[in-house]
């Protein structure tokens, strides 16, 4: 168990053209922690987390394992346990010839090698199962055998890129609580790649939220949840309107902005937003923290119902105001509400928050 540090790193290949693959990226994981690597497909999580387990060197920028610089250490020299989303395992072995796999390239005697193996079987829950062949195996319990071997070197790190994407739905969600168990029950410190929002929220400590390359914001679950720093980050964790709105005031604390129609709310903004009165205000609220009131309501947004959709937990309803659409997702609706009435949106200024472009 172990920290790790990036600092200013950077990665550009040599066929990427101008844009680098990851670009300036600076955090600590803490020892332990479960730390999560969350974006879009192609946003440099892969990169990032391959320049941790020694497969890339940065192009600039350092890397450091507690106080060791390992910048460009080679992979078999950093003590990480990886995970890939194919599992790549040896199909023609057994689970315990996969899991003692890197035991025996670290040359520990035969003895002290079956133990680990059972050890970390017993980790993911498969003791018992060392015989078996790789195909006997459903893909979950693939997935645990792949855990189990890198999980026996007793890792500093565990790197897990997308382990969860060949699995069910269903099997998706008990493993993903199983993993964290693991990480933990370990006592190593676990960095985590997925491109499923739900999946990141449910799982880590921390999370690091990146775009074409650069971290957009790290926070707790919550944290980027409720306080998004981002119109990106606000839009890709859960859903999200983001309303441009006049600045009427400002304080440190936030902002009061003007709503179409003539009312106006205080919306809560993080320390120095530096937006001034006149400006225009990004202002994330998300769907489910928007009350239906009267269009006469004076601290109401005024709109038109342009879609109603009934999805059992709340009414799922796309609503047309001055300018912008607004999802709602209400769970008390009058009864006979239908497209084209028209209807106020009351918008939780508790749960409004300022956000970047
Ligand atoms: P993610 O894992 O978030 O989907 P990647 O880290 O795999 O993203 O890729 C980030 C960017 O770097 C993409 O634009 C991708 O095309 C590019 N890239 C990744 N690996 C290479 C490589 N070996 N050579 C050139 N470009 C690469
Ligand atoms: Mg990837």
């Amino acid at each position: 168990m172990i920290d790790v540090t990036l600092e200013s790193v950077s990665k550009r290949f040599a066929r990427g053209g101008d844009t680098a693959a990851v670009d300036d990226v600076d955090f600590t994981i803490a020892a332990g922690e479960f730390f999560t690597l969350l974006g879009p497909s192609g946003c440099g999580k892969t990169t990032t987390l391959r320049m941790v387990a020694g497969f890339y060197f940065p192009t600039s920028g350092r890397i450091r394992f507690g106080e060791e610089d390992v910048t460009r250490r080679p992979p078999n020299k950093r003590d990480t346990g990886m995970v890939f989303q194919n599992y790549a395992l040896f199909p023609h072995m057994s689970v315990a010839q996969n899991v003692a796999y890197g035991l025996k390239i670290r040359k520990v005697g035969r003895a002290d090698a079956k133990r680990r193996v059972e050890e970390a079987l017993g980790q993911v829950h498969l003791a018992g199962y060392g015989d078996r062949r790789i195909d006997e195996l459903s893909g979950g319990q693939q997935q645990r055998v792949a855990l189990a071997r890198a999980l026996v070197i007793r890792p500093k790190t565990l790197l897990l890129d997308e382990p969860l994407s060949n699995l069910d739905a269903k099997l998706r969600e008990e493993t993903r609580t199983e993993i964290r168990r693991i990480q933990k029950e370990a006592g190593t410190t676990g960095i985590y790649v997925t491109h499923d929002q739900a999946e990141a929220m449910a799982m880590s400590d921390r999370i690091a939220v990146m775009q074409s390359g650069r971290v957009q914001q790290i926070g707790a679950p919550q944290d980027i949840y409720h306080r998004p720093a981002t119109s990106f980050v606000a839009r890709f964790i859960g859903r999200s309107n983001v309303l441009s709105l006049p600045v009427l005031a400002a304080t440190e604390a936030g902002v009061t902005v003007g709503l179409p129609g003539g009312g106006e709310i205080a919306a809560p903004a993080p320390a120095g937003h530096g937006l001034r009165q006149g400006e225009t205000a990004l202002v994330s609220v998300r769907p489910e923290h928007i009350g239906l009131t009267t269009t006469t309501d004076p601290g109401a947004l005024p709109g038109r119902i342009a879609e109603v959709e009934f999805t059992g937990m709340a009414t799922n309803l796309v609503v047309d105001t001055a300018g912008e659409q607004v999802q709602v997702a209400a769970v008390d609706v009058p009864a006979g509400l239908a497209v084209g009435d028209q209807v106020g949106l009351r918008l939780n200024r508790e749960r409004m928050w300022v956000v970047r472009p």
